[in-house]
């Protein structure tokens, strides 16, 4: 498998060289040159696997060259095997023909487990191979951080860097990063807001002089291949649940940077009957924009009470603009180029290409609220606020009531207390119990100004070798 920049410039890769690159030389994403695609029988055949099986079918295809089989096989098991619930990503009912996958019983309670205890296994996996080092820097919103923290925690070949918003990620977020114990482990607030973290680790990338030539850098954002690819594979654990791939299924998920949903389209593509992908949005709603009138254009940032989707650009965005596109890296890197600049729309049969299997909502932060009261009152179940977007969402944008539809369950409401007591439900939601010593530990992290080059100077000063 090869893969190719969304910006049609820089050099086509194999998949460990995808892994350790991040962003592409030519400011673009890397994606597969083709993708694998699975027949129904087939598909039909992995009924009744165990995730880290079904992980493999559907994975295997874009890393084996890299990797051997048995090799694969035992990873996975590795990573699926430290999430809390047997079935690693249950299903959870709310009404007829309405679900939420539950995503958030892993390490750090969200979603972001599934691809990043994967990530930090392979990334050691390749630089032993490979006899390297790297240095992960990651900009977090709050669920990122910690799920790339916990995922390379026992890695050898890796220093991670994560920078996170000062006092803008909740409590639980913050705990969950800077009680993590390991000499390879550098918390880093940053005085900005998200996008600053985020603009930091981007220019890094694209200049790494600071590290003087003795390491390199490697990307934990949603940008890395490795993430998007992990994601796939639990749109086939639900399908195959409820009836797939005989039925077709809806999702609606809860999306910032485009990532998680994006996996969902690469599902399809790859032969998973999906016939509607709901975009939820909190108030940052650039991608609602865009959908509902083919408009992509930068608004301010919002805080909400959704933080870890509070973004003004949707990075991954791009992956689905290059296939709207007809794979035209030359065209995508215009479009963006001149997005940077005000508000840019597409042609409008690509624009109604997209709205044929996508739709959207924004969803501010009363209706937030009113949702998880809502469900809490209809299920007693409690929702966090970034799957109670999406269950709103679900709710407004469904097409057909015969097709199940199933929401991105993708945090645990424990790491967001202060969401759910604004919405008025009188239960507080526990954390789990390998977590409840949590506000105990000893927190480690260093304080920031927004500015590179101090950060750059921090980064250099720390990694191992340094
Ligand atoms: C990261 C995150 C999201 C957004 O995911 P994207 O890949 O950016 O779309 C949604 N909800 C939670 C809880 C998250 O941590």
């Amino acid at each position: 498998m090869r893969y190719i920049s969304t910006r049609g410039q820089a050099p086509a890769l194999g998949f460990e060289d995808v892994l350790l690159t991040g962003l592409a030389s030519d400011g673009g994403l890397y994606v597969p040159e083709s993708l694998p695609h699975f027949s129904l029988e087939e598909i039909r055949s992995w009924r009744g696997l165990s995730y880290a099986d079904l992980a493999f079918n559907v994975m295997y295809p874009f890393v084996e060259e890299a990797i051997p089989e048995d090799d694969f096989r035992e990873m996975l098991k590795e990573t699926y095997g430290v999430f809390a619930h047997k079935a690693v990503a249950p299903l959870v009912q709310l009404d007829t023909n309405e679900w939420v996958m539950e995503l958030f019983r892993g390490p750090t309670l969200a979603f972001k487990d599934f691809a990043l205890q994967l990530l930090g296994r392979l990334l050691d996996y390749v630089l032993e191979k490979r006899k390297q080092h790297v240095v992960i820097m990651g900009a977090t919103s709050g669920d990122t951080g910690s799920a790339a923290i916990e995922g390379c925690r026992r890695c050898e070949h890796v220093d991670i860097f994560i920078l996170h918003p000062y006092q803008r990620v909740s409590e639980v977020q913050r705990r969950q990063m800077t009680t993590v114990p390991g000499e390879n482990i550098h918390n880093i607030a940053v005085k900005g807001n998200f996008d600053d973290c985020q603009r930091m680790v981007k220019e890094s990338f694209g200049d790494q002089s600071f590290l003087g030539g003795k390491t390199q850098l490697a990307a934990v954002n949603s940008i890395n291949w490795a993430r998007i690819m992990a994601q796939i594979v639990y749109y086939f654990q639900a399908s195959l649940s409820l009836g797939g791939p005989d039925r077709s299924m809806a999702f609606s998920v809860p999306t910032g940077n485009f990532g998680d949903i994006f996996a969902g389209y690469l599902a399809k593509k790859m032969g998973l009957p999906i016939s509607q992908l709901v975009i939820a949005t909190n108030k940052n709603d650039i991608l609602h924009r865009f959908m509902s009138g083919n408009k992509y254009e930068q608004h301010q940032l919002e805080h909400t009470l959704s933080p870890s989707m509070d973004i003004m650009v949707s990075s991954n965005f791009e992956r689905l603009l290059f296939d709207l596109h007809g794979r035209d890296g030359a065209a995508v890197k215009e479009l963006l180029e001149n997005a940077s600049k005000g508000p840019v729309s597409i042609e409008d049969y690509r624009w109604k290409s997209a709205r044929k299997l996508f739709d959207s909502d924004a969803v501010d932060d009363k209706t937030t609220c009113d949702t998880i009261r809502e469900v809490f009152d209809q299920n007693e179940y409690l929702l966090d606020p970034h799957t109670a977007i999406g269950v709103r969402a679900a709710r407004n944008c469904r097409r057909d009531a015969s097709v199940p539809m199933i929401t991105l369950g993708t945090a645990h409401p424990a790491k967001f207390p202060d969401a759910v007591a604004e919405s008025g439900v009188s239960v507080k939601p526990e954390l789990p119990v390998h977590m409840a010593d949590l506000f105990e530990r000893e927190e480690r992290y260093t304080v920031l100004d927004n500015d590179l080059s101090e950060v750059q100077g921090f980064i250099s000063k720390h990694w191992k070798n340094a």
